[in-house]
């Protein structure tokens, strides 16, 4: 999977970010790049903490399973 700053792609900046599993995935997945991510929290005026941190881990995660989910039902369909 391709996972791309979702920011980026807002900014129509090249924002892709890195490959993760499963590398045969092309789909892609969203996530915030170092920069972006600073720019954030200096916008909300806090320091990020280790539950920020987390929490955007696990959008990252339900965004994943939510493809998983979608390739599921599609292997699904097909051999119906
Ligand atoms: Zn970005």
């Amino acid at each position: 999977m391709r996972v791309l700053c979702a920011w980026c792609v807002r900014d129509g900046k090249p924002a892709f970010l890195r490959e993760k599993l499963p590398l045969d995935d092309l789909s892609e997945t969203h996530g915030l790049c170092a920069d972006h991510f600073t720019s954030l929290s200096a916008s909300v005026k806090q320091v990020v903490t280790p539950k920020v941190w987390l929490l955007s881990r696990l959008n990252d995660l339900s965004w994943g399973l939510t493809r998983w989910v979608q390739r599921q039902m599609g292997r699904l369909l097909f051999l119906s």
